[in-house]
């Protein structure tokens, strides 16, 4: 049961919310959960496909534009429509609509384990006629550009004539929302047809954006049984492939959709389209199938989470590793958006959600992937030191808060670019990468640039004052809190950031001297510069309040007043929708963890008590406004011994979208809290830390599960973790004996010989 998400509901806001829910991707290619034939008449569906990257740009208009505001944005755009599928019965082309008739049996499955999306329904015509259709959608995984629609019709107490019309659709434009500014407002139509045709059983559309000038293009080939007749039709924007037949046997039939784009197939797409279609000629829907249902398992046997007697958390955090899987881009040009490849909020931009809230999954259970994204940020280096020039620095990278090609989308500058962090947490996956792997090539071919270069960014935005460092004007994640000097947060962030750009020198040069050697020389660094780095990171300023005993999350900070929450009607949540942002910023009101997520990410700095009392005292001003901070109280709680809140913050967060509590799933899925439901259980519940010092566990059950079980990839191994209420059950599955840390104490693991250990933190 816990492998199939299920929803029959037919309300249109259900339905809304469903397209996020029953959306597929791969990474690549994403198209939402809408229905082939559409609604009803009048209901609202934002009916989308998306490939991961394929922008347009369109300008940013200000009221009043001060220096270095960026002047263009990009964003995500909706593609080419292949989901039409419409139905006609009978003599009098009854056309086949689950709101009109009788919907005699419906489900809605999406199978995590098999990796497609299925609707089963039986249907009464208001004539009466009765077929059953089964529609079964899967997005490749071993094919990038293959969207496959596969329909079924069987006839029930009618064997008459059925049409089937297929529509490949070239007329699509973006969502817009005017009122909530986490959905874009204006620049709905972003793509024109270039071509549109037909061939056989083939129907293409080739679009173009306006500005960017990036082609993508749709190729569908129809396969179908019987000896129907056939036609197609096309007109300037689409292409129409009909099909009609008797119902006196099953029909099948299914499109195959190949999408291309400019980037990664070239100026041709369309021809490239074409290309692609010869080398899946002959497969059916069911091999295709086999081929996915592999991959599924390839994909669980390291990431998947159990949760015993727990269905409704089982389930959701199935569904939250399911949809990261499918959201992650795998090349040059993509990483995750904040809503994946499943709606338009905020734009499909890439913002820090991914470093700090998603990577690590991906680092601890598949690196491959997670490489693969600190490869796309890598690729945007160059923008990230142009920008930093732009904003006045004579040195270093700043990476953009939102983007999708690598320059800054944000045009509101203090939650955004003000957001410098975001250069500190990219510093920081790379780090982690190499605790995890131990790569030192992709250290010295990807990871000490980005950390050079971002370690030169704080020495030039940070100064020396009575011999600290400070660094003043920035944004820390809380974005009820802007431009302020010394975030917490910012600051140790961008001494880990320095330190460890010092340390990389280091491990290099022990282990390349004249690879290093030849980097340093090509990026111009001395070893003067180097311990620069170092002297930086030591005299870093990390702000501590002795009457509280906690670290203010800025200067300023402590001395504001306390927003009244006793006065805040419900319904004034979320704040950043009900009030100006300056009445905001003037109160100590925090929208999600930011000095709570400092002791997360980098617990060292400071002794268990003050990490204690930090939380207390934030969790206190924290509305959780942003999705992107229960998960972290809930791993904090599990630190700090408070392990009833540790479990109720993961179950508000578990199935956030499954259950829609934001209130917006429709815009799209929250992929940075379902990361931090995985960080939750790992990080939170079982204690897991990755440090120079190697691998970590002090592990922890919530009083109402029986056992929770997950398996982790660590520097070329595989190793299976168990916790139930007796003990821990520790299993190296895959590679070298290996020792860890449990509650501090050594653990030496070996294949084939799991290692128990008693439970020390009930
Ligand atoms: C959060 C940011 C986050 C963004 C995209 C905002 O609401 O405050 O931290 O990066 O959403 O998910």
């Amino acid at each position: 049961m816990t492998w199939n998400i299920s929803n029959d509901g037919l309300t249109a806001e259900a339905l809304l919310t469903q397209e996020s829910i029953f959306a597929l991707g791969n990474g690549y290619l994403g198209v939402r959960g809408n229905f082939e034939e559409g609604y009803a008449e009048g209901m609202n569906s934002i009916r989308g496909t998306y490939v991961n990257a394929f922008h347009d740009v369109i300008s940013i208009p200000y009221g009043e534009k001060l220096n270095a505001f960026p002047s263009t944005q990009q964003k995500l755009v909706n593609g080419i429509d292949a989901q039409s599928i419409r139905l006609y019965i009978g003599e009098e082309e009854e056309t086949f609509s689950l709101f009109e008739g009788m919907v005699v049996s419906y489900e809605r499955h999406l199978h995590l384990d098999k990796g497609y999306a299925e609707r089963l329904v039986h249907w009464r015509s208001p004539l009466g006629k009765e077929i059953k259709i089964a529609f079964r959608r899967l997005i490749s995984f071993e094919h990038r550009e293959l969207f496959a629609i596969d329909v079924r019709v069987e006839g029930v107490n009618f064997a008459g004539p059925v049409k089937i019309v297929s529509t490949v659709n070239g007329d699509v434009s973006n969502y817009t929302a005017s009122n909530d500014p986490r959905v874009a407002s204006g620049h709905a139509k972003l793509l024109s047809v270039r071509a549109c045709g037909a061939k056989e059983e083939y129907a293409y559309v080739m679009n173009e954006t306006t500005v960017s000038n990036l082609r993508m293009a749709c190729v569908t080939r129809h396969q179908y049984s019987g000896r129907p007749q056939v036609h197609m039709e096309t007109d300037a924007n689409k292409a129409v492939f009909t099909y009609i037949s008797t119902l006196d046997e099953p029909i099948s039939f299914t499109k195959w959709n190949v999408y291309t784009d400019t980037l990664r197939h070239g100026e041709n797409p369309l021809d490239q389209g074409f290309k692609l279609h010869e080398q899946l000629l002959g497969m059916g829907f069911e091999e295709l199938a086999v081929l996915q249902k592999a991959y599924m398992d390839g994909f669980w046997k390291s990431s998947d989470i159990i949760i015993e007697n727990d269905t409704s958390l089982q389930e959701g955090i199935r569904f939250n590793l399911y949809q990261l899987l499918q959201s992650a881009g795998r090349d040059k040009y993509s990483n995750i958006s904040a809503k994946g490849l499943s709606g338009e909020g905020y734009e499909g931009h890439y913002f820090w959600d991914t470093e700090i809230y998603m990577f690590p999954v991906f680092l601890m259970t598949q690196p491959e992937m997670a490489k693969q994204l600190l490869v796309y940020r890598y690729s945007t280096l160059e923008q990230a030191k142009e920008r930093a020039r732009e904003m006045g620095h004579a040195q270093g990278a700043l990476f953009p808060w939102r983007t999708i090609s690598g320059t800054e989308c944000s045009s509101f500058f203090p939650s955004g670019t003000a957001q410098y962090h975001i250069s500190g947490d990219i510093a920081y996956s790379y780090i982690q990468y190499y605790l995890a792997v131990e790569d030192r090539d992709f250290l010295m071919q990807f990871g000490a640039e980005v950390l050079f270069e971002t370690a030169r960014l704080w020495i030039d935005i940070g100064h020396y004052y009575k011999g600290a460092f400070h660094i003043d004007e920035v944004t820390g994640p809380d974005e009820y809190t802007c431009c302020v000097n010394n975030n917490y947060y910012t600051n140790v962030m961008a001494k880990h950031n320095l330190k460890w750009a010092a340390r990389s020198y280091e491990i290099l040069k022990a282990y390349d001297a004249s690879g290093l050697a030849a980097l340093c020389h090509r990026l111009q660094v001395s070893q003067e510069e180097v311990e620069s780095w170092q002297q930086a990171a030591n005299a870093m300023l990390l702000p501590y309040d002795e009457e509280h005993g906690i670290n203010p999350q800025d200067d300023s900070f402590l001395r504001k007043a306390v927003w009244d929450f006793d006065k805040t009607p419900k319904e004034n949540y979320p704040l950043l929708l009900h009030y100006h942002p300056l009445t905001i910023y003037r109160y100590q009101v925090c929208k999600q963890a930011d000095t709570v997520l400092a002791h997360f990410l980098l617990e060292d700095e400071q002794d268990i008590e003050t990490i204690r009392r930090s939380y207390d005292y934030y969790e206190g001003i924290t509305t959780h406004d942003s999705s992107l901070s229960s998960c972290i109280f809930s791993i904090m709680a599990s630190k700090v011994g408070y392990l009833d809140k540790a479990y109720n913050y993961f179950t508000e967060t578990a199935r956030l979208d499954l259950d829609n509590t934001h209130g917006n799933t429709k815009d799209g899925l929250h992929l940075a809290n379902m990361g931090g439901t995985w960080m939750a259980i790992v990080y939170g519940f079982a204690g897991m830390r990755l440090k120079e010092s190697g691998l970590s566990l002090a592990p922890t059950i919530p009083a109402s599960w029986e056992r929770y079980a997950f398996r982790i990839r660590y520097r070329g191994r595989l190793m299976q973790i168990q916790i139930d209420k007796d003990g821990i059950q520790l299993e190296l599955l895959e590679g070298e004996e290996l020792t860890i840390l449990m509650y501090d104490k050594q653990a030496n693991l070996k294949v084939d010989q799991p290692v128990q250990k008693s439970l020390e933190r009930k």
